[in-house]
């Protein structure tokens, strides 16, 4: 009998099912049915969320960057609840249904220039995904079958499939995996902080984009299928790449008929105050967009991809050349999922939640760059409401050292502790709020994070380890 209903929990017996039988997407194996200290979240409304002690925490990182309009919303609710009486499923392969095709065109409408086509997946993974074999599919057609490397960052992160993961350059997701790595190609993450020593950030641009430029050269245009990029690295630790960065990568895309993908799986849906960061806030409209997380709120997955009708008219109707287009997923444009998303972008229109995310954010990141004059602290960056703070223990040392990701650990605990949930990623604590958060949220945000980092700053001192 599920234990969870009403107001008593049994946190003994959830918390020992967890450990005999569930597996987490990130899990220290030899701690495998151990106690993982992971902690049994209960409830939330709006930015707050109760754990099973019965202790209120502001969701920092707002789920995984994606609770944009907040825990507890009725009228989401409502829609899933409508749409699974109405008609809880029907197969894309055969049939459509009203609330996928509504949210193709609202999607279309804010869309930036003529990315008007909308596939749905399940989620982040499978969206960058079948972006990634759209790209195949899509040479393929055009007869280039050879066209098919992927250039990629080092510190990007873009999912766990078989393919995704292999384009993800984050160290950390790689070992003990076999990666499709055959057509992947990695080059540098722009990342301003850890550039080359004495490196200006005009200088270190023109190298980036150099780079690029050589890896098209070295693979062959003619072998480049996509550039493959998020707008800021989100997971890789908030890496906002020099202005220009993006517009300059197009320019070399555009001119060896690569397929530009961004990937807004973190960055879309009010993340940077706009529907999507590619036009408004980094200047490029890309071939492709993948999204998910904030289209639903985190109510109910979903996920997919937008894309231009220029380069869809090269493999459809008159051009489409015999082919037949086949890749999906039993739940794409899932009615249920989609009427979530339909009720959210309703909420972010009606409470003009981009406009509030425009107006907060320069105050959001005032605030983060506050706490970068802590002595701990190396940097505090961050754009829209996406932030993080960088422990550094060592200003000479050229990467994180071990000790600094230590450091962040105790940070993330002792916030925990005063009532604010972190996301600890390497030497980073990383913040992305729900878009709903107000100043005051901000300020308490704010306060418990400082307080945690003065507590580490004084404890690192007195055991005298820095
Ligand atoms: N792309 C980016 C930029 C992401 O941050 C993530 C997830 N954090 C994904 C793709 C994968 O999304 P999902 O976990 O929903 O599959």
């Amino acid at each position: 009998m599920y234990a969870e209903t009403g107001s008593q929990w049994n946190v003994a017996e959830l918390e020992d099912a967890a450990h005999r039988h569930l597996i987490s997407p990130a899990e220290e194996m030899s701690k495998l049915g151990t106690s993982g200290g992971r902690p049994l979240f209960t409830s939330a409304d709006g930015i707050y969320i109760r754990d099973s002690h019965g202790r209120t925490l502001i969701d920092g990182p707002g789920g995984m960057w994606c609770t944009q309009v907040g825990y507890n919303s009725q009228p989401i609710a409502d829609a899933i609840a409508a749409q699974a009486l109405r008609i809880c499923y029907n197969s894309p392969w055969y049939s459509i249904n009203g609330p996928a095709s509504e949210l193709a065109r609202r999607i279309a409408a804010f869309a930036p220039g003529d990315l008007d086509h909308v596939f749905f997946t399940t989620g982040g993974s499978s969206a960058v995904d079948s972006a990634l074999r759209f790209m195949q599919f899509y040479n393929n057609v055009l007869g280039r079958p050879d066209k098919k490397a992927i250039i990629c960052r080092i510190d990007g992160y873009h999912g766990s499939t078989h393919l995704t993961a292999a384009c993800s350059g984050r160290a950390g997701n790689r070992p003990n995996f076999d990666l499709a790595l055959d057509n992947v190609s990695f080059i540098s993450a722009p990342n301003v902080f850890r550039r080359p020593r004495g490196m200006s950030e005009e200088a270190f641009l023109d190298m980036l984009v150099a780079e690029f430029e050589e890896r098209v050269e070295t693979l062959g245009p003619e072998n480049v299928g996509a550039f493959l990029a998020e707008p800021l690295l989100a997971s890789g630790g908030i890496l906002i790449p020099p202005k220009g960065y993006h517009r300059r990568i197009l320019e070399i895309c555009r001119r060896h008929d690569i397929l530009y993908i961004s990937d807004e799986v973190v960055t879309g849906f009010g993340r940077c105050g706009h529907w999507f960061a590619s036009e408004e806030v980094f200047d490029i409209v890309p071939d492709i967009i993948t999204f998910a997380k904030g289209v639903t709120s985190g109510y109910v997955p979903l996920g997919g991809f937008v894309i231009s009708d220029a380069v869809l008219a090269r493999v459809s109707g008159e051009n489409a050349r015999g082919s037949f287009y086949t890749n999906g997923y039993t739940y794409s444009g899932h009615p249920v999922s989609c009427a979530a998303a339909l009720a959210n972008i309703d909420i972010i229109e009606e409470k003009g939640l981009l406009a509030h995310v425009r107006e907060i954010a320069p105050y959001f990141q005032e605030e983060i760059r506050k706490l970068g004059e802590l002595p701990l602290i190396g940097d505090a960056r961050g754009t829209g409401l996406v932030a993080c703070v960088e422990c550094v223990t060592d200003p000479d040392a050229e990467e994180a050292t071990d000790f600094d990701k230590e450091v962040a650990l105790r940070v993330d605990r002792y916030c925990y502790e005063g009532g604010l949930i972190v996301r600890p990623i390497g030497s980073m604590c990383v913040l992305s709020p729900a878009l709903i958060i107000t100043r005051e949220q901000i300020d308490d945000m704010m306060a418990i994070l400082r307080g945690s980092i003065v507590r580490v700053q004084d404890e690192l001192k007195a055991e005298g380890r820095w």
